[in-house]
């Protein structure tokens, strides 16, 4: 099919030859637990397929020990004054910074995603660090003088204790950092339990928050499966819960932590569509097809996955989508020249692979077909190449389920009333955008179109930190999107105050300027 894997110049051994196999432990309190785990799970290089290391499964009482530790710094972490939160999320800022490629070389080792993919998902997540490096005016109340004869009343917002973050393989990095910068520097501690499949990343957050200054205990790390979220979302000691994963579990994860009287925003799967009109340019509708359907192989939950062609523009970005894919490089994420890496596990592209299969039996047609692709010296990593599907209709799987991986579909229609239909139908509505010139037709799109991020020429609508990110329909669980001013929202909780004060005696002269220490 005309794909150009990239073939590695010499692949390193991998550290399990040796016969040494990291394990990788929960993060409790200031340090790495040195405790041997009951149970342990692979991790691996999604590039050669091999076990690169292994991580600890929190049993309940390990959990039990991080919310403790969590509940133990939050007395204080709560009067630090905000003045010194911000200073220490702008220290955190620089260290970030220095360590941008270690950060994005460890998402790289075990997603298997390419560098420079890993670097901008860094970077993104910092862009909510230096968000909440505003902390102190985030969390500005109102004040009414006078509201009754010599009565003031004002509003504040207070953090709402220990909270917990669940976080799915596909953003390591940015995810996690989408909750703990505006949780932390609200005054809360954390949680976090970070997937099973690429936890490292995680641990190595917990030391460069610490090198950063963060007292022990204000931010904790579990690794582990449903053992460790079963015990966070029934933990008395927890008080509100952020996550994001597929849909089946992000509901799950909302009914039971809502059981339990926590406060939770669950973020779930996708299935987003690119709706492409006729007058649009086609080159940047191509290119952007391209990108956002198979970049990161398509394990983003802002990927395209539906492209929905109006009148003749499906047979041209067909055509332009295979000539462009045709030079595409395939390759492991170390390799500097790969565009596009392997999936995250075997059963993964295995899943991937079988939705494939099932839309040649549904009837679709596979203008580009990737099944074959080979990476040389890499033959047991979990690659495939990028597929395309034509002619895909609404009742077909390939259609309604989340693949999460590199296959996209087109559906061809006539008019605009009829493709806001099918994205409305859809159960899902995390992101979608429109590609046109018509700026009557892209406003009509807007308005009308059920769903929580919307691009207008633009494929991977993920808002800037400064605004909050979330889906609707299945694709989100709960009243509050993520980060930005509805997460500064989420993690605190709001208190009115009414007060009338007899007049007070004077405290005497003091001629010295007023600052932080003197008040
Ligand atoms: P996942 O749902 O399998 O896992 C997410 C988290 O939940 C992990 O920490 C995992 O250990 C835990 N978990 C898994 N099964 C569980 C269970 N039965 N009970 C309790 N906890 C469980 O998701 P994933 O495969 O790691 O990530 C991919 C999914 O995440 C995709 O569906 C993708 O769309 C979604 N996602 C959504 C967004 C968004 O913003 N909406 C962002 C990124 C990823």
């Amino acid at each position: 099919m005309g794909l150009s894997p990239q073939g590695p110049t010499q692949p390193a051994a991998p550290p399990c030859s040796e016969g040494i196999v990291k394990l990788i432990n929960h993060w409790i309190n200031g340090r790495e637990t040195s405790r041997e785990p009951e149970r342990v799970g692979d991790i691996y290089d999604p590039a050669r397929g091999q076990v690169r290391a292994s991580v600890g499964f929190a049993s309940a009482e390990v959990v039990d020990e991080a919310v403790a530790a969590a509940r133990n710094a939050f007395d204080s972490w709560r009067q630090v004054p905000l003045s010194q939160r911000a200073s220490l999320m702008f220290r955190f800022q620089e260290i970030l910074r220095k360590n941008l490629d270690r950060l994005s070389e460890v998402v790289s080792s075990e997603h298997g995603k390419v560098l420079s993919d890993a670097r901008g998902e860094v970077v993104r997540g910092l862009e909510v660090v230096e968000f909440a490096c505003g902390i102190p005016t985030l969390l500005k109340g109102e004040f009414s003088e006078n509201v009754s004869t010599g009565v003031d009343a004002y509003s504040i917002r207070q953090p709402v204790g220990v909270v917990a973050g669940i976080t799915p393989f596909n953003f390591p990095v940015m995810v996690p950092m989408w909750m703990y910068p505006v949780a932390i520097a609200c005054g809360n501690t954390f949680v976090l339990k970070p997937s099973e499949k690429d936890p490292s990343a995680a641990n190595l957050m917990a030391e460069l928050l610490a090198e950063a200054g963060l007292p022990d205990g204000v931010f904790n790390v579990v690794h582990g499966d449903k053992v460790a979220v079963d015990r966070l979302l029934e933990h008395s000691d927890v008080a509100a819960i952020s996550s994001v994963g597929s849909t089946p579990v992000a509901r799950y994860i909302y009914e039971t932590a809502a059981r339990y009287g926590k406060r939770v925003q669950a973020l779930g799967g996708a299935k987003n569509h690119m709706i492409v009109l006729p007058d649009a340019d086609m080159d940047l509708a191509a290119d952007s097809l391209v990108g956002a359907t198979y970049g990161s192989s398509g394990q983003r939950c802002m990927a395209i996955s539906s492209v929905v062609a109006l009148g003749d523009a499906g047979d041209e970005l067909i055509e332009m989508t295979r000539r462009r894919i045709s030079s595409l490089k395939v390759g492991p994420g170390t390799d500097p020249g790969a565009e596009m890496g392997p999936l995250v596990t075997a059963e993964h592209r295995d899943k991937v692979l079988s939705y494939v299969e099932a839309g040649i039996r549904e009837g679709a047609d596979l203008a580009i077909d990737g099944r074959d692709l080979r990476v040389p010296d890499y033959d047991n990593g979990f690659f495939m190449g990028p597929c395309l599907f034509d002619r895909v209709e609404t009742n077909m799987s390939i259609y309604r389920d989340e693949i999460f991986g590199p296959v996209g579909g087109v559906l061809r229609t006539n008019d605009l009333d009829r493709a806001l239909e099918i994205v409305n139908q859809n159960e899902f509505g995390n992101g979608t955008a429109i590609f046109t010139r018509d700026g009557g037709a892209a406003r009509k799109f807007v308005h009308e179109v059920e769903v929580g991020m919307v691009g207008v020429n633009i494929p991977i609508p993920v808002p800037f930190a400064f605004y909050s990110f979330g889906g609707w329909k299945s694709s989100l669980f709960g009243d509050s999107h993520i980060y930005g001013p509805e997460g500064v929202h989420f993690y605190t909780r709001g208190k009115v105050v009414t007060s009338r004060w007899p007049d007070l005696p004077s405290t005497g002269v003091q001629l010295g300027f007023p600052s932080q220490s003197s008040n």
